[in-house]
């Protein structure tokens, strides 16, 4: 294995978890800042950890009300799951006291509206309704939601999909770490262990480039309870790697 330094940007999804604060103290500790793309339906249960983050300097960022895929539900709907999301995350803000940086979302399971696909790069998005996926883009757009600007991102894989057009926010790694609590992962992923395993492939053009030059990375681990034990040896592992940890630019 071949360190490479380059830059990375942690995307935290599913928040807030009853074990958010933990994972917002180690981060503190380690100086990596994180979107974290929270769950409205969390939001209104933990307040807290996600006033800490604020004040901390983390940014929040929207993952739609209920988690359901945007291909499955009616345009009107996915318009709400956004609202009703949008507005906990901006009193939040105000409770916090701090000035909301940006507007950025991710859709849960990559699903744009036009379904998805699972791959080795992850929940990959799908096409398959144009229409729609160009309606809610629009919707987005018109909301105030923006991409950040994330430097070098050059993976022919992801540029091909044009995924930084898009207003949503895609990632370069997906870290897995969900499997963990599959029953029957797919590619061969079994615990800690395959996971930390997996960060140390190199094939790029399937989303595993961590320690290959070319690309920065834009980098996906959850905030879920039942996989909190796991996040911090992940973590270390990528900085170990010599990964540099940024905030985006908004
Ligand atoms: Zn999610």
């Amino acid at each position: 294995m071949i360190m490479v330094r380059k830059i990375a940007y942690l995307t935290v999804d599913d928040c807030p978890s009853k074990d958010m604060k933990q994972k917002v103290d180690f981060l503190l500790e380690k100086n990596i800042p994180a979107l974290w793309f929270c769950r409205g339906e969390f939001l209104e249960k933990r307040q807290e950890a996600v006033i800490y983050a604020i004040q901390n300097g983390f940014v929040i960022g929207n993952h739609s009300y209920t988690h359901p895929l945007f291909s499955r539900i009616p345009v009107e709907e996915c318009f709400k799951q956004i609202v009703l999301t949008d507005e906990l995350i901006e009193k939040l803000y105000e409770k916090a006291g701090i000035k909301r940086p940006a507007k950025v979302f991710r859709f849960p399971w990559g699903d744009k509206g036009g379904g998805f696909d699972m791959t080795e790069k992850g929940f990959f998005p799908k096409s398959e309704n144009p229409e729609k996926i160009r309606i809610v883009q629009s919707f987005l757009r018109k909301f105030g939601y923006r991409q950040p600007r994330f430097k070098g991102i050059n993976y022919d894989w992801f540029n091909a999909a044009k995924l930084l057009n898009y207003v949503d926010v895609y990632f370069t790694f997906d870290t897995m770490d969900w499997a963990v609590m599959v029953n029957k992962p797919k590619y061969g992923i079994r615990g800690l262990e395959g996971i930390l395993e997996r960060l140390d492939e190199d094939a790029p053009g399937e989303g595993k480039g961590l320690n290959c030059a070319g690309s920065n990375e834009i980098i996906l681990l959850h905030d879920l309870a039942e996989i909190s034990h796991i996040f911090e040896p992940i973590v270390e592992k990528l900085l170990e790697k010599g990964l540099k940890f940024e905030r985006p630019e908004f």
